[in-house]
């Protein structure tokens, strides 16, 4: 794999690989989590392993500001904000939907000092564009970010980080059966599809929707287009098709950022049993609905199973009355 790539250093790595013991007895199967949110990044996520080589793109065509869209409690535009910050450019966020109170990711875009622009959510793009031509006319140098850093770019970071994880697997002889990760935008599945593909790992990787409509082929042709366009880049030969990528769309609940009795159940569960925090957004729902793959015996009593935590606990302050719904009903 060519790794003459650019790349700035954001992350803390390699994340940890833990095993969850107390989970595993209770679940009756053989269950690690690996730790990217503890990428560090302003708290962490997956978008941390994505901007290190999105921002070495940038500095590489010397701008002097980036422009990135997500939803309100996006963890993509938090990172993007450090990120930026941490290499002193500006850093113009466009967030689908009104003006919300500070709280969760949005208090940290503040704090990061990111500039904020809210849109109706289909006007995202749009904006990102309208706004690089403004700040063109201005004599500025802009940067876009797509929406979830989920370029083939930002994917490279995903293919090291299955190549990373393979050599913990490998250091630690565990050979996992399923890996069970949250997907929205498509570019970790991308990343993580074509390293399984490179690494050679051998078990099932299941992509669980967040926000994808079930069979949407557009996406799935986006997320093969990225994983191959990111094999090129990486001078891979290896190929990702569509039929490769495994999805879970079984576990939308009431659709992107609202939080049920899946995502809450799965919060609680994993903070009570093991101390780790998981988000309302994606992970309580990735976790949520590995679990119930669990308990409904589509993964078998005993099997060996990684889930991949991509970071957004720091949306949790901004759902607290969703998060606590249930044990205040009790
Ligand atoms: C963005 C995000 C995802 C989804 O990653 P994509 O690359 O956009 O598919 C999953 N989990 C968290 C916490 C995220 O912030």
């Amino acid at each position: 794999m060519d790794t003459q790539l650019a790349r700035v250093s954001l992350a803390n790595l390699p994340t940890p690989l833990e095993h969850l013991p107390r989970l595993s007895k209770l679940l009756g199967v053989e269950l690690w989590i690996k730790r990217d949110d503890l990428t560090g990044l302003a708290t962490g996520g997956n978008k941390t392993r994505k901007l290190e080589f999105l921002i070495a793109d940038a500095l590489e065509q010397q701008v002097d500001c980036v422009i990135t869209a997500g939803g309100s409690q996006s963890n993509h535009c938090r990172q993007t904000a450090a990120a930026a910050a941490k290499f002193g450019l500006e850093c113009h966020l466009v967030l689908g939907g009104e003006t919300q109170p500070p709280l969760g990711n949005l208090l940290l875009d503040q704090i990061l000092g990111a500039q904020i622009h809210w849109v109706a959510k289909t006007e995202r793009n749009n904006k990102m564009q309208q706004l690089a031509q403004q700040l063109q006319g201005e004599g500025r140098r802009p940067y876009v970010i797509p929406i979830g850093g989920s370029n083939a770019i930002g994917a490279v970071g995903y293919v090291q980080a299955f190549v990373e994880l393979q050599q913990q697997l490998d250091a630690a002889s565990i050979a996992i059966d399923h890996i069970y990760f949250p997907t929205s935008s498509g570019g970790t599945q991308a990343g993580l599809v074509l390293g399984a593909k490179a690494a050679g790992f051998a078990g099932s990787l299941t992509a669980v929707s967040i926000d994808v409509e079930p069979n949407d082929q557009a996406f799935l042709d986006e997320v093969s287009d990225v994983a191959n366009q990111a094999a090129a880049m990486l001078g891979l030969s290896h190929r990702v098709a569509p039929a490769d990528l495994q999805m879970d769309f079984d576990h939308l609940g009431g659709g992107y950022g609202v939080v049920g009795q899946l995502e809450r159940e799965a919060i609680r569960l994993m903070a009570e049993t093991e101390g780790v925090l998981l988000g309302p957004v994606y992970s309580g729902r990735g976790f949520g609905a590995l679990v119930d793959r669990i308990r409904s015996g589509q993964i078998a009593a005993g099997e060996r199973v990684l889930y991949w935590h991509t970071g957004d606990e720091s949306a949790l302050h901004a759902y607290s009355a969703e998060v606590l719904a249930e044990s205040e009903s009790n």
